[in-house]
C-alpha cells in the first residue's frame, strides 16, 4: 500500500493562489516563492487553505506522483514554511492556527463603541504631525508636497495662537513619536518660543524641515538656534540646476549643520549623478536621501527606479505584523497628519483635508480613522486585487495618486501590449 502523509504550513506562512500560480511567504523568515500550479496542487491547496482543515492536509498518493506537488512539498520543507510526516494510524492529524487579521473587525467594532474610543483612544493613533507654517510662491513647484514633504505654493501663514491650543490636546498623546516644523521662513513664525516650549515637553522627536534655498539670513539663524536645542534638521536640495553652486551651498551648509539629513529632489538620472557626485565630493561624509519627483514627464525613470519588483518582494523580510497591517491600514499615511499654513488638516495631501484647526484635533483625527480616505487606503483596486503579491507589496503610496494609477510596479507594465 502506498504512503500517505500530513502536509502542514507554519503559523507564520501565508499562502495565496490563483488559477496559475501559488505564492507561499515564510514571515518568520521573512522571503518566499512562487511555484506554477497543476490541477493536482491547486486541490490540495484548496484543502490545506479549508478553515477547517486547520492548515493541514492530507496528501494523497495521487499527489505524493504530481511533479509540481513533489517541488511543492520539498519547498515548504526546506523554507521551513511546514513540514510533513507520514500519516499512521494512531497518531492525530497536526492543527496548527493559521494568520489570520482581526485588526479590521477591531476598528470597526471601535467605531460602534460610541464615545470613549473618540475620547480615550484615538490620540494614541496620532504617531506623526508635520506643521507647516508659511509656504513659497514659485508655481513651478507647486504639488511637489503631494508627493514629499515639501513646501507647498502659498502666502498664506498658520495662526499660532490657535496652533498653541491644539498643541496643549496633543501634549497628553503618549502615541506621537515625531513632530515635524516646515516653512520656508522661520523668522516669520509668531510664538516659535511658545511652540518650542510646547513641543519639549513631548517625548517625541523633533524635526526641521527647510529647503537649502531658504537656509539663508535670520531663518537660518532661528534653525540654528532650534538645532542647538536638539531639534533634528532635514535640508531639502531642490534639482541640481548648478552642481558647482550646489555643492559650495552644501559644503559652506555642513559646517553650520554637520547633524542635518541631506534630501536630494531628483527626477531624472542626470539629477542623481550630480547629487551623487556632490555627495562624494563633501569632505566629511553626510547622512543623504535621493527623493524621487514625477514630473509628468518622467514615468520611464520611474519604471526603470522606482517601480516594485515582484522578485523583491518575495525577499522583503517582512514579518507577519506587517503583511497583516498592509490589510488593514496605509502603513505610509497611518497615523500621521499634516497640518498646513491655511490652518487645515491633511491625512494625505492628494486628498481633500479632514478639518481645521478651530475643531477638536480628536474629531479630525476620528473622521479620518472611520471614514477618511487616507489611512485606511489600502490594496482594493484592480489590478492589485487579482496580484498574488498583494499583501506583500508596499501600501499605496501619494507617487500612485499622483501618477494616477493603483500599481506601480513592473507586473503592470510587463503586462502592457508592446
Ligand atoms: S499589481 Fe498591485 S499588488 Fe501586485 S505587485 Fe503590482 S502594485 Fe503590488
Amino acid at each position: 500500500m502506498e504512503k500517505e502523509f500530513w502536509l502542514w504550513l507554519n503559523p507564520e506562512t501565508f499562502i495565496w493562489k490563483n488559477s496559475d500560480e501559488v505564492l507561499v511567504f515564510n514571515s518568520g523568515k521573512g522571503n518566499g516563492f512562487l511555484i506554477p500550479l497543476s490541477q493536482v496542487l491547486s486541490s490540495l491547496i484548496e484543502r490545506l487553505i479549508n478553515p477547517e482543515q486547520m492548515y493541514c492536509s492530507d496528501v494523497r498518493p495521487v499527489e505524493v506522483r504530481d511533479k509540481l506537488t513533489g517541488a511543492f512539498i520539498d519547498k515548504v520543507v526546506k523554507t521551513g514554511s511546514g513540514g510533513i510526516c507520514e500519516r499512521v494510524e494512531g497518531n492525530p492529524k497536526p492543527v496548527v492556527m493559521f494568520p489570520k487579521l482581526n485588526i479590521q473587525r477591531s476598528v470597526e467594532r471601535q467605531s460602534k463603541i460610541s464615545g470613549s474610543y473618540r475620547d480615550d483612544k484615538i490620540m494614541l493613533d496620532l504617531f506623526e504631525m508635520t506643521i507647516c507654517f508659511n509656504g513659497i510662491g514659485d508655481k513651478k513647484r507647486g504639488g511637489w508636497n503631494r508627493q514629499f514633504i515639501y513646501p507647498p505654493v502659498t502666502n498664506e501663514s498658520l495662526v499660532s495662537t490657535i496652533l498653541l491650543k491644539q498643541l496643549e490636546a496633543v501634549s497628553g498623546s503618549n502615541g506621537l513619536r515625531s513632530v515635524n516644523l516646515l516653512a520656508s521662513d522661520f523668522s516669520g513664525i509668531e510664538s516659535i518660543i511658545e511652540i518650542v516650549d510646547s513641543l519639549s515637553r513631548l517625548n517625541s522627536t523633533r524635526t526641521i524641515w527647510c529647503r537649502m534655498a531658504d537656509l539663508k539670513e535670520q531663518s537660518a539663524k532661528v534653525i540654528s538656534r532650534l538645532c542647538k536645542g536638539s531639534f533634528g534638521l532635514n535640508i531639502i536640495v531642490d534639482p541640481v540646476a548648478d552642481s558647482e553652486d550646489s555643492r559650495r551651498s552644501v559644503d559652506d551648509l555642513i559646517c553650520d549643520f554637520p547633524e542635518a539629513t541631506w534630501r536630494f529632489i531628483i527626477s531624472g538620472e542626470s539629477d542623481y549623478d550630480m547629487a551623487a557626485g556632490i555627495v562624494e565630493g563633501l569632505g566629511s561624509p553626510v547622512e543623504a536621501l535621493f527623493v524621487p519627483l514625477y514630473t509628468g514627464g518622467n514615468l520611464e525613470f520611474f519604471i526603470e527606479h522606482v517601480f516594485i519588483r515582484p522578485a523583491d518582494l518575495l525577499e522583503s523580510g517582512l514579518t507577519k505584523r506587517e503583511v497583516f497591517a498592509h490589510q488593514a491600514v496605509n502603513t505610509f499615511d497611518f497615523g500621521k497628519v499634516s497640518l498646513m499654513p491655511d490652518g487645515r488638516y491633511y491625512a494625505n495631501l492628494n486628498h481633500p483635508p479632514i478639518g481645521t484647526l478651530d475643531e477638536s484635533l480628536k474629531e479630525v483625527l476620528h473622521r479620518e480613522l472611520f471614514s477618511g480616505k487616507s489611512w485606511r487606503r489600502i490594496r482594493d483596486e484592480k489590478p492589485c486585487t487579482e496580484c498574488l503579491y498583494r499583501w506583500l507589496c508596499p501600501s499605496p503610496s501619494g507617487y500612485e495618486l499622483v501618477i494616477g494609477r493603483p500599481d506601480l510596479c513592473l507586473i503592470g507594465e510587463m503586462m502592457k501590449p508592446v
